[in-house]
């Protein structure tokens, strides 16, 4: 380490704490919270504070390269010239006699931004294919989409200083209190000093966030946008509504109210299994704020009907007016470190760099000429999951998988391994042998992970921090970025010539330039020696943007923000039925993190919760003859899981529970919760339906 204590960000979710590493040759690396940090000040959530033990612990690393030459030999060891020749031969031979769309790159809202941005480049700059795509598309896309439909660009609006500021807060779709804690933490702080703040929360779980709060509408799941339409009517009736906003800032209101106000409270009652009662007290609360925010992640985003939920719930805040100014805005909570830095550089198969659209000519030929290169192809890339079902349908041969384990995340495992297994040619790149999909490799190429490699990333409020390589990686493992030129060299492409990580930084921030996300006077300099910035930052010594639409003028053509009109307002998800009568619904547990390669080895990690278990309903467990605490059997038209049941009142009645973490610690993979999962995709985002599966469960 250069220096005995370096400044860094937590590689966990995407609230982005503030970390303070130390490292002496006798206890390797430490991890205290960053006191001066603005988003943390110094706290930690469980899997932050234990960061270090997943760093000093390389038992589990990939040291070297490995390669089989055929499927039906072993991996061996070989060296880094042999690994990316080979690489590049594969890939140009599938390429030419398959053309462009047969291979694919998936990779991770945990890359850095100049990885992400690299890999873009590469694959739909120079390989001539869009098939590139993020496991940010399991996560966020449906909020992108949300967000471009409202506001006309992704652009999360407000700051977490918005948070002490606000005296309202509805929490819908989410458990900040177990998946972004110091967030959570900052909003029970807020409402200790301020015992009249409101929190709302929305969930078919009674969770600690909702343990926690004033409100709790423990919702049917699928039902969301009903309740929204629902919160709009009595706000609207009740004259909550902001009049002047709606009428010099915004579209289509006039659409909206005649649907929202078609309804009854009592028939959105029925269908959300919430009061009525509870609605209007829901409504009252939101329309009496002076600093009204709503946070929301996968239970709107994960979900068939994800983007319409995102845009049911941005109408909230602009029938209230409640956007652009302290205290309040839509604040969508996002899972992964950097999720929010791969859209900016266009890290999923739609986009392109700078909030640019793959689907625009001119976007795509203005990219192309800042690239050097002719074209950029429109055909459309294949989405996370489109990508498996083309490897499992032959259609894509090759896939090359970056720090990600979609064996156990995607959903329908079953369909992934066969996927993989269908595939010509699988190149993984990981820092972990744990990554359960390593064990489809053809080529197994060791990644430098956190504190060992520098970059940027940007969290949930557009701030964006520099992580500086602390230690160097064990073996041979090397920085993604050194990965990818390396290769890209091996293809003979032009346009890699970066000597530092700096250089692809820099070439990303000359793109933003007269952007909505404009960069290009942050550079790293200042973002080691000042700390760090929410874009844009768009002049030289700006300080950075921490709220967006303070003029109330929006990205949209007439600069007005857009009321939307759902296509969907019901679920359209497949409904319980005699075979499957359950709802399955998915998430995180407090202390593991998405598939457990990293949190797995923290045996305190291990302790809060050590096996998955299915959370379920008294009253369904009595139909099923389960006690707390039996092996049940899980099923759904997909596959089987077998676990421990834990009879909790804190589950609606029909909906189960089960945590998405775990892969094949049972024999035949059996615990994986995604041996269950349905694969249907919200249509525009893609997002997948993991909030709603129907299943059914016996004892085993
Ligand atoms: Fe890391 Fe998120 Fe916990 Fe902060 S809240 S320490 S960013 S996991």
């Amino acid at each position: 380490m250069q220096n005995s204590e370096i400044k860094t960000t937590c590689s966990y979710c995407g609230v982005g704490c503030g970390i303070i590493v130390t490292n002496d040759s006798k206890n390797g690396v430490t991890v205290t919270g960053d006191k001066n940090h603005p988003v943390n000040k110094g706290m930690l959530c469980s899997k932050g504070m234990n960061l270090h033990y997943v760093v000093n612990d390389t038992s589990d690393r990939i040291l070297y390269p490995e390669m089989r030459w055929s499927k039906s030999h072993p991996l061996e060891r070989v060296n880094w010239d042999t690994a990316l020749d080979r690489a590049a031969a594969v890939f140009s031979s599938i390429i030419k006699k398959h053309g462009p769309d047969s291979v694919g790159f998936y990779i991770s809202g945990q890359c850095l931004t100049e990885e992400y941005y690299l890999v873009n480049k590469l694959v739909k700059g120079f390989l001539k294919t869009n098939n590139i795509d993020t496991n940010s598309r399991l996560c966020m896309s449906s909020a992108v989409a949300g967000y471009k439909k409202t506001f006309g660009e992704d652009s999360v609006p407000i700051a977490y200083d918005d948070i002490e500021l606000a005296d309202t807060f509805l929490i819908t779709g989410a458990n900040p209190a177990w998946c972004h804690p110091i967030l959570f933490r900052r909003i029970e702080q807020h409402k200790e000093k301020n015992p009249k703040v409101k929190i709302i929360v929305i969930d078919p779980r009674r969770t600690d966030s909702a343990m926690a709060a004033d409100l709790h509408l423990q919702i049917i799941p699928g039902t969301d946008i009903i309740l929204y339409h629902a919160l709009a009517k009595r706000l609207i009736e009740k004259g909550y509504t902001d009049n002047d906003f709606i009428k010099n800032h915004t579209e289509n209101f006039k659409l909206y109210k005649d649907l929202v106000l078609s309804s009854s409270l009592e028939k959105a009652s029925k269908l959300c299994g919430i009061s009525v009662n509870d609605i209007k007290l829901a409504a009252d609360i939101i329309g009496k704020a002076k600093g009204f925010l709503s946070l929301w992640a996968m239970g709107l985003n994960q979900s068939a009907i994800g983007v319409d939920k995102n845009t049911a719930l941005l109408n909230l805040s602009l029938l209230t007016g409640q956007i652009g100014k302290p205290g309040s805005g839509p604040f969508s909570l996002t899972g992964q470190p950097n999720a929010m830095g791969g859209r900016e550089v266009g890290g999923m198969a739609n986009l392109l760099a700078v909030h640019k659209e793959l689907n625009n000519p001119t976007h795509r030929k203005e990219v192309a000429e800042f690239w050097g290169v002719d074209d950029i192809s429109e055909k459309p890339g294949l989405t996370a999951t489109e990508m498996f079902d083309a490897l499992e349908s032959g259609k894509m041969k090759a896939i090359w998988i970056i720090c990600t384990n979609p064996l156990v995340s995607l959903p329908d495992s079953r369909r992934v391994e066969k996927a993989l297994s269908n595939a010509k040619f699988v190149v993984v790149q990981d820092i972990s042998h744990n990554a359960d999909t390593s064990k489809f490799a053809d080529l197994l190429l060791p990644a430098a992970g956190w504190l060992e490699k520098e970059g940027t990333m940007t969290n949930s409020e557009r701030r964006i921090s520099y992580l500086p390589k602390g230690i160097n990686a064990p073996g041979e493992a090397l920085s993604d970025v050194e990965i990818l030129t390396r290769f890209a060299k091996k293809m003979n492409f032009n346009g890699f010539n970066f000597n530092t990580t700096e250089d692809i930084y820099k070439e990303y921030c000359l793109m933003t330039k007269n952007t909505n996300i404009d960069i290009s006077f942050l550079n790293y300099n200042r973002l080691k020696n000042e700390g760090t910035f929410q874009w844009p930052v768009p002049d030289y010594g700006h300080p950075g943007t921490p709220r967006l639409f303070t003029d109330k003028k929006f990205y949209t053509p007439s600069q007005k923000a857009i009321f939307n009109i759902p296509t969907a307002i019901e679920n359209t998800s497949e409904q319980p039925n005699d075979t499957f009568p359950y709802i399955l619904t998915t998430g995180r547990i407090r202390d593991q993190w998405h598939t457990m390669t990293k949190t797995g080895k923290v045996s305190r990690l291990m302790t809060h919760i050590p096996s998955p278990v299915l959370e379920i309903n008294p009253i369904d467990a009595y139909k099923a003859s389960i006690n707390n605490g039996d092996i049940v059997v899980v099923t759904s038209k997909n596959g089987t899981v077998r676990v421990k049941a834990k009879v909790t009142e804190t589950i609606r009645e029909g909906v189960l529970f089960l945590p998405m973490h775990w892969g094949k610690q049972l024999e035949n993979d059996l615990n994986r919760t995604n041996n269950l999962t349905n694969t249907l995709v919200d249509p525009i985002s893609k997002e997948p339906d993991f909030k709603f599966t129907t299943v059914a469960v016996a004892k085993y």
